[in-house]
């Protein structure tokens, strides 16, 4: 698992530094944009990715957990949190986020 942040569309708010849980992220000296400090130590929490409204953070999913490279990003709609996959190919798929209680199962 890796994570990214894209320069473009990161408006340097911090806010997926805050919620980080290993330190992974870091803002630019400059303050512009959240940087990946160590991005190969995320573990994929996708804290960052449901933080950004933005949609400038990444995971990357790798070949060994199914992905074969596919990128995820979370977008909100209609007060529904989603998450987004984009596979290589250029085809997309976007899954609702379950935000019921998680001990009700
Ligand atoms: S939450 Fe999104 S816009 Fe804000 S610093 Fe992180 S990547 Fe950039
Ligand atoms: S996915 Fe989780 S561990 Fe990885 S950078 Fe984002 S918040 Fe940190």
């Amino acid at each position: 698992m890796s994570v990214a942040i894209d320069p473009r569309l990161c408006q340097g708010c911090g806010g997926c530094v805050e919620v980080c849980p290993g330190g992974i992220l870091g803002l630019s000296p400059d303050g512009k944009s959240a940087v990946a400090l160590y991005p190969n130590d995320c573990w994929g929490c996708a804290a960052c990715l449901k933080e950004c409204s933005r949609g400038a953070a990444s995971l990357s999913l790798s070949p060994a957990m199914g992905g074969r490279g596919a990128k995820m990003t979370a977008f909100w709609e209609g007060g529904e949190l989603f998450f987004k996959v984009e596979f290589l190919g250029g085809d997309s798929v976007s899954v609702k986020v379950d935000s019921g209680d998680p001990e009700d199962y």
